[in-house]
């Protein structure tokens, strides 16, 4: 048996084992599609004097320093710094992917121990199952919800591959879909499993302008539709502000927390607008002069 058929065997078995268990399970609560669709209250993180080094054999980075940060219920935050400031690692930290070497990060004032469905990531490039239809690989990320059938798990995954406008593609393979499309099943994929956080590692950054400000306006759609708290990377300041209530600026080496801004412009922005390249124009403004110092400081 090849790889990519033993993996869809797998998968094929798993979710026949599910069914077969929820069969046999006496049901708790009969609306079990409408709680899995009603959406669920949005995670409140504290992250506290995270600190973070990686040791390749003599070689030591020091990723992050001492960052601490708050996000708010429902809160979308934007992290925003140069290659190498630790945004990525404090992203996967969040995830549970990895760990800090010294502070804390909580969830809802839990300690962040692993990866969990209440925290989805969604990565630069979609990460999608060549073998598996769009449907499938949405169906996924549903495979670990024990208390759904098939078929509930089938009408949820449509659910949300409606949400990003894609309902016409759920039969379509991956090779099919533009750069575009793949994203939005990813998020589709993400969103499936009803976190309540979405963390998003540069989702955008390798379409083109036009497919990325589609994105943006769904994304603010999506976000004020299903209320989640968003964590989302950039190097990519206007993206930040046309997405973000708060924009993070980090700088590197170490990688730490220099500046916050608020930002109350009204919703669905748009990324063309004069408000928003004004603020992106003050941040970035701010974003140099950290730049410059902390190369000042590494001379
Ligand atoms: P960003 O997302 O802001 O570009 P990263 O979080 O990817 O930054 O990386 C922060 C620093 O940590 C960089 O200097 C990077 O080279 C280093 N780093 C990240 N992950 C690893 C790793 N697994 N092993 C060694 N160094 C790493």
């Amino acid at each position: 048996m090849s790889a990519e058929n033993r993996a869809e065997f797998e998968l094929v078995s798993e979710e026949s084992a599910a069914n077969l268990f929820a069969a046999l399970m006496p049901r708790v609560d009969q609306q079990t599609i409408e709680d899995e669709l009603r959406g669920v209250p949005p995670t409140k993180l504290d992250i506290s004097h995270v600190s973070k080094w990686f040791r390749e054999g003599v070689v030591e980075t020091h990723a992050l320093d001492d960052v601490s940060l708050q996000v708010d219920e429902g809160e979308f935050v934007c992290l925003v710094g140069p290659s190498g400031c630790g945004k990525s690692t404090l992203l996967s930290m969040i995830a549970g992917l990895d760990f800090p070497d010294k502070g804390t990060i909580t969830s809802d004032g839990r300690a962040v121990l692993s990866p969990g469905r209440d925290r989805m990531v969604m990565f630069q490039e979609a990460a999608l199952f060549p073998w598996l239809n769009v449907i499938g690989n949405v169906l996924f990320g549903l495979k670990l919800k024990p208390n759904l059938r098939n078929h509930e798990r089938r009408e949820v995954a449509m659910f949300y591959l409606k949400l990003v406008g894609l309902e016409r593609s759920a039969h379509s393979t991956i090779h099919e879909l533009s750069g575009g499309m793949r994203q939005r099943v990813a998020l589709a994929r993400s969103l499936a499993p009803n976190p309540r956080v979405l963390l998003m590692d540069e989702p955008f950054a390798s379409l083109d302008a036009m497919t990325r400000e589609q994105l943006y306006g769904d994304l603010q759609k999506i976000w004020q539709a299903r209320r989640k708290t968003i964590v989302f990377v950039t190097h990519n300041v206007r993206e930040a502000v046309c997405l973000g209530d708060r924009v993070v600026l980090f700088s590197p080496h170490p990688g730490r927390i220099r500046e916050q801004f608020k930002i109350d412009l009204p919703r669905p922005r748009d990324i063309n607008s004069g408000a928003l390249a004004q603020h992106a124009s003050e941040i970035t403004r701010a974003l140099k002069l950290h730049r410059d110092q902390s190369s000042e400081a590494s001379d």
